[in-house]
């Protein structure tokens, strides 16, 4: 492709993917399928990494997320809430894990893997053991304060089972039952249907009436730390632990792996018992365990290096991973 043609076709791909993204991350109601989307983003990157000087400073595959609501508080995230590398394929495991491998000098790395929660991500700030303050993502720098709605949901600790002072993130999350239950009901007073769990969890908890989202059963597993004061943890691992101790929802499919061959395995089998969930996963989440580890990785400007996102193609394809062809 000639360099014009890329600028145009680059030019092209960005105005889509920004209106992409201002219907899902801002008015809750996406218009093209998440494998639609990410293709976008990847026909993206890859224009992007053969005419590097056409790469923009605000490209949609260096921001996070979308703009926070104007009619909610502002919130500016001490550490930044960042989006997640993805991954499609076996291959693109090990990359990853050839990456990370190489970043730490070869020193054995364990991973963490986890269910990749579709839902909404948030911040959950506790002083002395108190929740304050509660908010989503945003641009990743600036969320919205949406504490009020936060305080309806069950799983939400509204005090710690110490005085701890820390920020957590986690993923608010309907039920599939509570997403069909919702469904229903609106179809039976002729309301707009929801397209999907995720988008009804983020159009919830973006209500300015906290007893909308009171009445929408929504659900959280908190999966990391942002901040911590008064205690001390090595790794992801011993980080999820706590959370669990001082109250929070952690989700219990976690697993701590040596190799990366294990870690593919854990992923096959999740693509085949993903249905049997009662919520809706939309990949798996890959971590470097080590905080020491992870502090030597760091950061891209739109993700951590030390984690990556598998994403499950779509319901009807079917994928060989580990030689096991699974249909999903
Ligand atoms: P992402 O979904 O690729 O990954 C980051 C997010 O994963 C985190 O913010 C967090 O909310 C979530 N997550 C869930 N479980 C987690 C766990 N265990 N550990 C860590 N994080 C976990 O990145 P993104 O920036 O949130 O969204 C991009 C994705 O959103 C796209 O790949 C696409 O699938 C979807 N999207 C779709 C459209 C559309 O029009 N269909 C538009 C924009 C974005």
């Amino acid at each position: 492709m000639d360099r014009l043609t890329a600028e145009t076709k680059i030019a092209e791909l960005t105005k889509r993917i920004e209106r992409h993204n201002r219907l899902y991350y801002e008015e809750d109601r996406p218009e093209i399928s998440d494998q639609e989307y990410d293709q976008l983003v990847r026909d993206l990157q890859e224009l992007e990494a053969k005419f590097p000087d056409l790469a923009k400073e605000d490209s949609p595959t260096r921001r996070v997320g979308g703009q926070p609501l104007p009619f909610f508080e502002k919130v500016v995230h001490k550490t930044p809430m960042l989006s997640l590398g993805n991954a499609f394929s076996e291959e693109d495991l090990r990359d990853f894990d050839r990456r990370v491998r190489q970043a730490v000098g070869n020193q054995t790395v364990r991973y963490v893997g986890e269910l990749k929660i579709d839902g909404l991500a948030v911040s959950l700030r506790y002083d002395n053991g108190v929740f304050v303050q509660g908010a989503t993502r945003g641009d990743g720098t600036t969320g919205e304060d949406i504490t009020q709605n936060l305080r309806t949901i069950r799983s939400i600790p509204l005090r710690l089972t110490r005085p701890v002072s820390l920020e957590v993130r986690g993923e608010a999350y309907m039920s599939k039952g509570a997403f069909e239950r919702l469904n229903k009901e609106r179809e039976e007073k002729g309301e707009a249907l929801f397209a999907n769990p995720r988008n009804s969890a983020a159009g919830s908890l973006r209500q300015l009436d906290p007893k909308i989202a009171a009445s929408r059963q929504l659900d959280t597993f908190i999966y990391g730390i942002g901040e911590l004061q008064g205690e001390t943890v090595e790794s992801h691992s011993e980080g999820l632990a706590l959370l669990e101790e001082l109250g929070f929802a952690v989700n219990p499919e976690r697993r701590v792996f040596d190799n990366i061959d294990d870690v593919i395995a854990f992923i096959a089998s999740w693509t085949e018992k993903r249905p049997s969930l009662p919520y809706e996963i939309d990949g798996m989440v890959i971590k470097v365990d080590s905080y020491a580890q992870q502090e030597e990785l760091g950061f891209t400007a739109k993700s951590p290096r030390w984690a990556i996102a598998y994403k499950f193609p779509a319901e009807e394809a079917v994928t060989v991973l580990e030689g096991i062809e699974v249909s999903v």
